[in-house]
């Protein structure tokens, strides 16, 4: 039995890791499938205090692992594919096979890329579509590509696209942005890049070996064809969408799959189980902001374990009374 495992390994999980692993704890990590989360695929981290001149997004993520490290937590890679909730305790199946049992759990998953829901874009992904230009950006040297989008990440996606591609055409279904002004004047004042005002993109064109060459566009307030735009990569940047897929029906969520707290801490319904981070966030949704947040969790978790007896509980108290005090226990920790 761990005493806590930390789900995810971006600024939420990552800070989480740092915290509990100084109080002593030694949590387990779990780094799913895109290790770093989406600091990971990010270039210039200009926001984070404490680095005027910013960060690599990777590189941050580095040392704050780092740092959890040295602290004593521990990393494994595994995706959580279920989720089962007991008395003092979540069990939690990893891979679809394997089972790991713990004391308390952040849950810090994230969010991953939201797509168009245009047909082939699965076969499409690593055939010139994608929704990461720092991994992929260096791939499209001297060719026109387009960024899809008008949120911070399409404007910083696109500004980084400059330096490769020929042209960077900024697609975006309205006429106004939705970036942050800075972000947004630093994309449009850049020669390389064209937006495309009030299209959408209607379909994915490809050459005869499946490569894309290019989208045909519709007129989202005419619903006509506004003929086809020849480019050789479409980076997708529409935002995200929390990771809570081995919690829905067993967390309560909003409508739009985030998970939710109660009692205005990290902890959430269910005794012991806390969350930090995007995949509870859907408003601020910054590093700074999620970081906050996994040493809030981390600190909860905390109070948590050291306050509520498991012994004691597992062979004194008949269950629902047990469930009661944690519950108790978990309200007292926000109050
Ligand atoms: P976002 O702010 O939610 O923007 C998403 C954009 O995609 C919007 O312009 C939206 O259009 C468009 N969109 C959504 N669904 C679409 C669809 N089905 N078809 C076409 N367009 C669609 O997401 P984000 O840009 O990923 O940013 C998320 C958060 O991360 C924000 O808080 C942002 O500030 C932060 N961020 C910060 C940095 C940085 O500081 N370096 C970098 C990236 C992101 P509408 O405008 O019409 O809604």
């Amino acid at each position: 039995m761990e005493k806590i495992v930390i789900i995810g390994t971006g600024c939420a999980g990552l800070t989480a890791a740092i915290y509990a692993a100084r109080g002593g704890l030694a949590p387990l990590v779990l780094e799913g499938r895109q290790p770093g989360g989406q600091l990971s695929t990010t270039t210039l981290v200009e926001n984070f205090p404490g680095f005027p001149e910013g960060i690599d997004g990777p590189e941050l993520i580095m040392q704050m692992k780092a740092q959890a490290e040295k602290f004593g937590a521990r990393f494994d890679y595994a995706e959580v594919t279920g989720f089962e909730p007991q008395k003092g305790s979540v069990t939690l199946e990893l891979d679809g096979e394997r089972r790991l049992h713990t004391r308390a759990l952040i849950i810090a998953s994230g969010a991953s890329a939201r797509w168009l829901g245009l047909p082939r874009e699965k076969e499409l992904i690593g055939h010139g579509l994608t929704s990461c230009a720092t991994c992929d950006g260096a791939f499209y040297r001297n060719v026109p590509v387009a960024v899809v989008g008008g949120g911070d990440s399409a404007c910083e996606e696109a500004t980084f696209l400059t330096r490769f591609a020929s042209k960077v055409y900024l697609i975006h279904r309205r006429e106004k942005l939705r970036a942050s002004p800075i972000m947004a004047e630093r994309a449009l004042a850049n020669s390389k890049i064209e937006p495309i005002w009030n299209v959408a993109v209607a379909e994915y064109l490809t050459d005869a070996e499946g490569e894309m060459r290019g989208v045909r566009l519709t007129d989202t307030f005419t619903g006509k064809d506004r003929g086809e735009l020849a480019v050789k990569c479409v980076f997708v940047a529409i935002g995200h969408e929390p990771n809570t897929r081995p919690f829905l029906g067993k967390l309560a969520t909003d409508a739009d799959g985030y998970l939710l707290k109660t009692h205005g801490a990290t902890a959430t319904a269910i005794p012991g189980v806390f969350a930090a981070g995007d995949v509870s966030d859907r408003v601020y949704r910054q590093a700074v902001t999620a970081a906050g947040d996994g040493c809030a969790a981390a600190l909860d978790a905390e109070r948590y374990l050291s306050e509520f007896d498991f012994e004691e509980e597992a062979h004194h108290l008949p269950p629902a009374a047990a469930a009661e005090k944690a519950q108790a226990l978990v309200e007292s920790i926000s109050t």
